[in-house]
Parts: C-alpha cells; sequence; structure tokens
C-alpha cells in the first residue's frame, strides 16, 4: 500500500473545534509503512510533518504549511490473558472510545472512567488524558513509538513516559515521537473507582448496588453528555485549561477571600484549583467574542458559534488568562496543542 497524497486539503472535518483552515499536503497513514512514508515525503517536498489523530486537542490558528499526517490504523488484539490481568494492544489510529467500548464488551474493566474521551489511541498518551480519578497511566502497559530523528522504533515502559497530569515526555518533545500503538493493562476483576463527583449517587439513584464496570461506563457516558456540549453540534476541544496547580498559601489566600473555592490538596503539598470555577467566578461563562466564546453551561469550555477563526478562539483564551492572573494571581495554561 502507498500512502495518497492530498493536496490543499480543509482541515474542518479533522479538528472539533470545527476551525477553517487548510493543510498543504494531507494524507492518512493505516499503518506503520505509511508512517514512514509520511515522514519520507515531507523530507523530499521540504515541509514540516504535522500527525494528528481525531482533532480534538487542536487549536490550529492559521493554514498548515505542512504534510498533516492523519493516523488511520486499526485493530485491537488481546496479548496476554491469565484469567484475571489481561494484556491488549490497540493501534494508534482506533477510536478512543471504541476501544473503551470494546474491552466493555469482553467484560475487561479498566477504561470505564475514561468513557466518551473524543480522539485516538496514539493521542492519548500525549497528554495522559484523565477523567473522573483516572488517567491512562493507571492502566497503561507500554508503547511503541518512532523516533523521528533517527527513523527507530521504540518501546516505552510506564516509567519512560514520564506521565504527569495532562502530560508526558511525547508532548514535551513535540513532533519528534509518532506513537504506533499502545498496551493496556485491564482485568476481568477490576477494581472500580466510584468516588468521583456523582458517579456513586447516580448508580445509587439508578438502584446498583453492585456496579460491573459497563454500569460506571454507562453512568459517565450520561454525565458527560448532560455537561459538555457535542463537537458535532458546537465546535470545542473539551476543557480549554489544565486545573492550575498552585502553592498551598496562595490557595488559602484565595479560600480565605472566596469560600466556595473549589481546591483539591494534593500529595506534592500543591493545590489544584478548578479552572473552571476561577473562570466562572470572574464572570466569563457565556461570554461571545464574535463567534468565539465561553460556553454557557461550563465555563472551561470555549466553543465556536460558527465561523470562529483559531486565533479569535486564541485572543478570548488569552484576555481570559490575564484576567484570571490579575484577580486571582493564578497562571492558566492551555490544554489544547496549538498549531
Ligand atoms: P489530536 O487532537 O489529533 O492531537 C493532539 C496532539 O497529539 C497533537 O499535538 C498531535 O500532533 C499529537 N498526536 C496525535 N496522534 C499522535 C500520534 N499517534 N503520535 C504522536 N503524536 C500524536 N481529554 C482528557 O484528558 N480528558 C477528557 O475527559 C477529555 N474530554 C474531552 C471532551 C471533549 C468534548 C473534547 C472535544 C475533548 C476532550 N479531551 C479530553 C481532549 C482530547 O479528546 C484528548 O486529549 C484526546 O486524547 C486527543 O486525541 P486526538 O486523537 O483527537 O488528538
Ligand atoms: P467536575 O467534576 O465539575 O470537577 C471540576 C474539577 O475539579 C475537575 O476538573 C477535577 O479535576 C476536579 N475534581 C473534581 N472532583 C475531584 C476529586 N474528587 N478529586 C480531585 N479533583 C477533583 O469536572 P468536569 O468538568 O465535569 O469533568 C469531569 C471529569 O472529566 C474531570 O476529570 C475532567 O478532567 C474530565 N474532563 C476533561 C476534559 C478535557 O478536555 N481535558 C473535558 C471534559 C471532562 P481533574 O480534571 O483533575 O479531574
Amino acid at each position: 500500500m502507498s500512502l495518497v497524497l492530498q493536496n490543499e486539503v480543509s482541515l474542518k472535518p479533522f479538528n472539533t473545534f470545527g476551525v477553517e483552515v487548510r493543510a498543504r499536503l494531507f494524507a492518512e497513514a493505516r499503518n506503520d509503512d505509511e508512517v514512514r512514508q509520511g515522514i519520507a515525503l515531507s523530507a523530499e517536498r521540504g515541509l514540516p510533518l504535522l500527525v494528528i489523530g481525531g482533532g480534538s486537542n487542536l487549536l490550529l490558528t492559521g493554514d498548515i504549511e505542512a504534510l498533516v499526517l492523519r493516523m488511520a490504523s486499526r485493530g485491537i488484539r488481546v496479548l496476554a490473558d491469565d484469567g484475571e490481568r489481561v494484556r491488549i494492544e490497540a493501534e494508534a489510529g482506533e477510536v478512543w472510545d471504541e476501544l473503551v467500548r470494546w474491552s466493555l464488551a469482553q467484560g475487561l474493566g479498566g477504561l470505564e472512567n475514561l468513557s466518551l474521551i473524543p480522539g485516538t489511541v496514539g493521542a492519548a498518551p500525549m497528554q495522559n488524558i484523565g477523567a473522573y480519578g483516572v488517567e491512562l497511566k493507571d492502566v497503561f502497559d507500554s508503547l511503541v513509538a518512532l523516533d523521528r530523528q533517527n527513523g527507530e522504533v521504540r518501546e516505552f515502559g510506564l516509567a519512560d513516559c514520564a506521565f504527569a497530569y495532562r502530560d508526558s515526555l511525547f508532548k514535551r518533545e513535540p513532533g519528534r515521537w509518532v506513537i504506533l500503538r499502545v498496551r493496556f493493562n485491564l482485568s476481568h476483576n477490576a477494581a472500580l473507582h466510584l468516588d468521583y463527583g456523582p458517579v456513586r449517587q447516580r448508580l445509587a439513584e439508578e438502584g446498583v448496588a453492585e456496579p460491573t464496570p459497563a454500569d460506571v461506563a454507562r453512568v459517565i457516558c450520561a454525565i458527560r453528555r448532560e455537561k459538555l456540549p457535542d463537537p458535532a453540534v458546537l465546535g470545542n476541544a473539551g476543557s480549554f485549561f489544565k486545573n492550575p496547580l498552585v502553592p498551598a498559601a496562595l490557595a488559602e489566600r484565595l479560600r480565605s477571600e472566596h469560600s466556595d473555592l473549589v481546591a483539591y490538596p494534593q500529595a506534592d503539598g500543591q493545590v489544584k484549583l478548578a479552572a473552571g470555577w476561577l473562570i466562572d467566578k470572574a464572570g466569563w461563562k457565556g461570554f461571545r467574542l464574535g463567534a468565539a466564546g465561553v460556553h454557557a453551561q461550563q465555563a472551561l469550555v470555549l466553543v465556536n458559534y460558527g465561523g470562529a477563526t483559531g486565533s479569535e478562539i486564541h485572543a478570548l483564551a488569552e484576555r481570559i488568562r490575564a484576567d484570571i492572573r490579575q484577580r486571582f494571581g493564578v497562571e492558566l495554561e492551555m490544554e489544547p496543542n496549538l498549531y
């Protein structure tokens, strides 16, 4: 098989903000060989290479003068099953939520709290995706990535990936690694994580006394559908800012000024603040700047009401950042990847 190259392709269908920009060259890589072809072609044409998955964590601020390579490799397989622990492997282009649903259909636990996160398997380690008290690192076994610096394929174990809150080695070395496939440790008898937000309460309301992973997934999907705008309806990239980790002294000062501050002490002594609370408190919820806006129900989500450019969304984000810095002395960091 050889890579099919297209010229001047609109990326609107390939980013969940629905921003209209074009890629100088575009191709879909269905296997490792096509990834290598993409790397070789970008070098031949003198263009940078931008690897994307589902485009759900991108903010595209202009036309992309690059070869945009969309990961389209598919395949999920069981590598080992000892009756208790199950090691599985998925190709980078697999849709993340399809992997979650596949695992639940096999009766396997581990991925249920990460239900309904958009995007691909290959992008999931980039920011160590997390939701409802579980992060990718909690179920991670290893991954295989291609080093664009020398063309070598390397295997990464948990300790090699430097996973942290919405962060990893791969995010800190942008453009270097192409993640080809990821392996996970799942279980036939996984311990469930129910103590986050309304999960336990929702299960109780449903009368579920002994939940299965599938029950947890169902409840989390329902909560997410209620709280988050569907990118197919309203362009967005999920949470626009990371929840800031601040020194305990700053959190204490803010608590003395705002008794309703949402803050979670961390093991390392820092305190995690809810960025959505800060933005809401500062009065940004529902704010619109042209076609860009702050979602009316969820202040952490910036949205494209239709026709907003990436630069407009970025300008709104910068105004919010400056305001939060000035009001609270807290620095917000953008979560989506800016191009
Ligand atoms: P893309 O947006 O295509 O790419 C993201 C970055 O990864 C880019 O820098 C890209 O170059 C790089 N990349 C992509 N694939 C590869 C690869 N194979 N190898 C190397 N680099 C690659 N995130 C969470 O953590 N938790 C959530 O609960 C969550 N909820 C969301 C809800 C909504 C409605 C939306 C729109 C987004 C949400 N996100 C969440 C953010 C996003 O879905 C995740 O970060 C997801 O993992 C991005 O996957 P993607 O395939 O769309 O990546
Ligand atoms: P939420 O439940 O309203 O909580 C607000 C914030 O407080 C969350 O961001 C969360 O941080 C933190 N929090 C809540 N309960 C916590 C606990 N028991 N311990 C530690 N921290 C706690 O959040 P939400 O916006 O509806 O999102 C629910 C989950 O889905 C969160 O985990 C969130 O990260 C995830 N999510 C992520 C994205 C994204 O694009 N990254 C988009 C939608 C939802 P954490 O974020 O650290 O969990």
